[in-house]
C-alpha cells in the first residue's frame, strides 16, 4: 500500500543529495511512502502516483525525533527533590537510590505501564526511536528485569548496572558484579552497555572494565562522561570506539579533539543541566572542531523529567550555540549516528517512514517558538501514530 504525503511547506530530509544544505531542506515537497518505508521524496511538483493521498495544506515536515539517551524503567516519585533544588533548600533523601528502591519494590506490570506512558508521551512530541537504560535495578534478577521491560517498549536497550554503586557496597566488589554474573543475566536483553563514568560514581579504570566486560559479550559501549566535572570518560569512549560520548559537559581540548577525530558522537543532554540549574555544555565549540553532536533528553526521574525533544532543541539554540538547522540536525540524524542506524533520522528512499508534521511552516519554529506543542501528526514505520 502506497501513501503520497503532499503539501509539505517545507520537508527535512537530512540528506543532501534531496535538497538544500545539510539538511537537504526541499520547498513544496512531498514524501511517498511504500508500507514501512520511504518510496520517495522530492517536489510535491513530481510526485508519483500512489494508492492513497494526504495534503497537509503547508505544514512542515521532519524525520522522527531519535532520542538516544533515556533512562524510562523507574518507579516513584522526585518532585520533592526538585522542587527543594529549585527553592535552595538543600535536599538529603538520596537521589538515584530513592529511584532505586521504589524500582524494586514496583511489580512488572508497574514498570512496563511507566515505560509505555513515557514512551507514548514521546512519540506524540515527534520521537518515534527512543533509547532505554537500565540502572535502577542494580541487582542481577533487577537488573535483567529492567531490560527485559525496556525490550517490550525498544529495540534500543542499554545494560546500566554500573549507574552508581548501591549503598553498602563496595565499588571495586560491585564491579566484580556488573562485570560477572549481571552481565552474563543481563547481556541477551541489550544491545548496548554504558556507565557513569563520574566522582562519586566509576572511575576511569573501573569503567574501562565495564566497558570491556560488554564488548566481550557482543554488547556495543556508550558513556556517560564528564558531566560533573572533568574526567576520563570522554577520552575512555573514543579509545574504545564507544558509539557515544553522552553528556561533554566539561570538557578540555584533547577530549574536544578526540571527539573531532574519532567515530564517536558527542551526546548533549540539555534538560539534565536546565533541570539541575547547571551551566550548558558548549555545543558550537564541539560543532566547530568537527565533533558529531547530537541531542537527547536524558529522560528520567531525578535530573531531567522530560520526553520533549522539540524543548532539548529550543534550548540547544537559546543556550548551547547551536543554530536552529544543527539543533534539528543533532535531534534526528545525531540521534541516529549515536544509535549507528542509518534507517532512521532521515527520510530519503529506503529509509523508516517516520515522519512529523509541524503546526507550522518550517522546522526553526522549533526553536522559534519554544515551549508550544507544534507536532500535529506523527507517522511510525509508515502509520499514523498521532
Ligand atoms: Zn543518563
Amino acid at each position: 500500500m502506497s501513501l503520497l504525503v503532499t503539501g509539505l511547506s517545507r520537508l527535512v530530509t537530512n540528506d543532501p543529495s534531496l535538497g538544500e544544505g545539510p539538511l537537504g531542506v526541499i520547498e513544496d515537497a512531498a514524501v511517498v511512502f511504500e508500507d514501512a518505508t520511504v518510496a520517495w521524496a522530492g517536489p510535491a511538483s513530481r510526485a508519483p502516483e500512489a494508492d492513497r493521498v494526504h495534503d497537509e495544506g503547508g505544514r512542515a515536515a521532519i524525520p522522527g525525533f531519535v532520542d538516544s539517551h533515556a533512562h524510562l524503567v523507574f518507579a516513584g516519585d522526585r518532585t520533592a527533590e526538585f522542587d527543594a533544588r529549585m527553592s535552595g533548600t538543600p535536599y538529603t533523601a538520596g537521589g538515584i537510590r530513592t529511584t532505586v528502591a521504589a524500582t524494586r519494590a514496583a511489580s512488572d506490570a508497574e514498570l512496563s505501564a511507566n515505560v509505555a506512558r513515557l514512551v507514548a508521551e514521546a512519540l506524540r512530541q515527534g520521537t518515534t526511536v527512543i533509547e532505554c537504560k537500565s540502572g535502577y535495578g542494580l541487582t542481577v534478577e533487577d537488573e535483567a528485569r529492567s531490560l527485559r521491560i525496556a525490550g517490550e517498549h525498544t529495540d534500543e536497550v542499554t545494560y546500566l548496572g554500573a549507574h552508581v554503586v548501591p549503598a553498602g557496597l563496595d565499588a571495586d566488589a560491585y564491579v566484580g558484579l556488573v562485570t560477572g554474573p549481571m552481565l552474563e543475566r543481563c547481556a541477551p536483553y541489550a544491545r548496548w552497555v554504558d556507565v557513569f563514568c563520574e566522582r562519586g560514581a566509576f572511575d576511569g579504570e573501573q569503567a574501562r572494565a565495564v566497558l570491556e566486560a560488554g564488548v566481550k559479550r557482543g554488547l556495543v559501549p556508550r558513556v556517560h562522561a564528564n558531566q560533573l566535572g572533568h574526567g576520563p570518560g570522554v577520552r575512555l569512549a573514543v579509545e574504545l570506539g564507544a558509539a557515544s560520548a553522552d553528556h561533554c559537559t566539561h570538557l578540555d581540548d584533547a577530549d574536544v579533539d578526540a571527539l573531532a577525530s574519532g567515530e564517536t558522537v558527542a551526546t548533549l543532554l540539555p534538560g539534565a543541566e536546565f533541570s539541575t540549574r547547571s551551566p550548558y555544555p558548549d555545543a558550537r565549540r564541539l560543532l566547530d572542531a568537527g565533533a558529531t553532536v547530537a541531542l537527547s533528553t536524558d529522560c528520567n526521574p531525578g535530573s531531567s523529567f522530560t520526553t520533549s525533544m522539540p524543548f532539548c532543541v529550543a534550548v540547544a539554540v537559546r543556550e548551547m550555540g547551536m543554530t536552529p538547522d544543527e539543533a534539528v540536525w543533532a535531534a534526528t540524524m545525531g540521534g541516529a549516528r549515536a544509535l549507528r542506524r542509518t534507517d532512521v533520522g532521515r527520510i530519503a528512499p529506503g529509509a523508516r517512514a517516520d515522519l512529523v508534521l509541524l503546526d507550522a511552516p518550517s522546522h526553526v519554529h522549533l526553536a522559534y517558538r519554544p515551549g508550544v506543542p507544534l507536532v500535529s501528526a506523527v507517522w511510525r514505520r509508515g502509520e499514523r501514530v498521532v
